[in-house]
């Protein structure tokens, strides 16, 4: 009997334990379409409309996120229970604008997406940004009932997908999408050559290399009209089937989409975690966010080390370890907080960064000469900023392509993505 009794108590652990996917979602995703909109100094968002995408390329146990990086958040809570059933990070193109000069003189809006995995009951739809001290605040809410028929079938684009690179089941791995812009159907197989040296090109660096057995890619052939992408400086505006653009805030090599919504369109035509557009130009550019989208040049001889640097900020929230060139940001990071990313610091708390790599002897801030060359430590500079910000390493993919590698902080924290994703 007290057998029994046990079993039924190990049971019913095993049963909370293992509550989580199944009990709350489909595998399939719920993508909600809105506007975000605002200045340098307010914003808000606008539901556009709901959409149900027929994959869920996510994990089915890492629903909450635990990393706390990126500029926005979305959560979602189960109505009956209200329990924290699914959140995610991310940053947008919108955040970045506001720190440019323009957003102190006029009100935009920028598309943006949140993907979360198909709820089966009602649940409470969030999205949070941080506040001034850099802490998660409610900026929109709205309660979703999956069975609200005007929840949309996605599908308005019906594109052939091909597989690139697969290692194994979505839910355990990382799912790449990869979109091509401004390639005609004539160009396809082209694109598809890209497609497969991007798969390549990522596997040729650490810690990619060794992990990759973990990456799911898969290429979707959307042909655009014309060839090449925009280059507004030189009133070059081809159609495009996703429309990206040089002279992104109004920086020659920053290559970005505005039209996020057809992007997403695309990308549903199979499972994914990161989307990444390869545009058909030799003109080097691109740019990547934070569970956003990556965009790079396909034929530029830079092209591995821009796929790896892009890849660094849409996947594992790494920040630019540059200070030294040319960007639209003005006071991009406040220095009286630490920010999110993990491979720069304020020093406000260094503790939650890469303390604990450095080798006791280590001054901190580290002087930047070469005798410190190849050793993890803390140089000023970092993060667009010369003053007030510090870097892990002299060198690192996500500051220049010399040395082609990337650096402790970065390494492991993009190595603790990859576990997020697959474990
Ligand atoms: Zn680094």
């Amino acid at each position: 009997m007290k057998k029994i009794l046990w079993l039924l108590i190990l049971l019913i652990a095993f049963q909370t334990l293992r509550a989580g996917f199944d009990d709350f979602f489909l595998k399939q995703s719920l993508r909600v379409d809105y506007y975000h909109s605002g200045n340098a100094g307010s914003e808000f968002f606008s539901l556009k409309t709901l959409l149900h995408e027929p994959f869920w390329g996510g994990s089915l146990n890492q629903l909450v996120d635990t990393m706390n990086f990126g500029n926005h958040k979305v959560e979602v809570y189960d109505l009956a229970e209200g329990k924290l059933i699914y959140s995610r990070g991310y940053s947008s193109l919108f955040a970045e604008w506001q720190t440019t000069a323009e957003a102190k003189l006029v009100i935009k809006t920028f598309e943006e997406s949140a993907l979360i995995p198909f709820p089966k009951n009602p649940v409470l739809f969030r999205i949070c940004s941080r506040d001034s001290t850099g802490v998660f605040t409610n900026r929109f809410e709205m309660k979703i009932n999956p069975n609200d028929y005007f929840i949309r079938p996605a599908g308005s684009q019906k594109w052939p997908v091909a597989d690139i690179h697969i290692s194994g089941d979505p839910a355990t791995s990382v799912d790449i999408v990869v979109i091509p812009d401004g390639f005609r159907a004539s160009e396809m197989d082209l694109f598809l050559q890209k497609a497969s040296d991007f798969a390549r090109y990522l596997f040729q660096f650490e810690p990619y290399a060794g992990h990759s057995n973990k990456f799911n890619i898969r290429a979707v052939l959307a042909v655009s009209d014309s060839s090449g992408v925009a280059v507004p400086a030189e009133g070059f505006w081809p159609e495009t089937v996703v429309s990206s653009s040089f002279y992104t805030f109004d920086s020659e090599r920053y290559c970005m989409t505005t039209a996020h919504h057809r992007l997403r369109d695309i990308a549903a035509l199979a499972p994914y975690d990161q989307i990444y557009i390869l545009t058909n130009t030799t003109k080097y550019g691109g740019g990547g966010i934070f569970n956003f989208y990556c965009l790079s040049s396909a034929l530029n001889q830079s092209s591995p080390e821009i796929i790896v640097h892009e890849f660094g900020h849409g996947f594992a929230g790494l920040a630019d370890e540059y200070y030294d060139s040319s960007t639209s940001y003005e006071s991009f990071y406040e220095l009286t907080l630490e920010p999110w990313e993990p491979n720069i610091t304020t020093l406000v708390d260094f503790a939650s960064k890469w303390q604990d790599l450095l080798k006791p002897e280590t001054p901190v801030p580290t002087p930047d000469s070469a005798e410190w060359e190849g050793v993890t430590a803390v140089f000023e500079g970092g993060g667009y900023t010369a003053k007030g910000m510090y870097r892990p390493s002299r060198d690192c993919l996500m500051h220049t392509f010399k040395g082609k590698v990337f650096c402790a902080a970065c390494n492991r924290a993009i190595e603790r993505m990859i576990d997020f994703y697959t474990k």
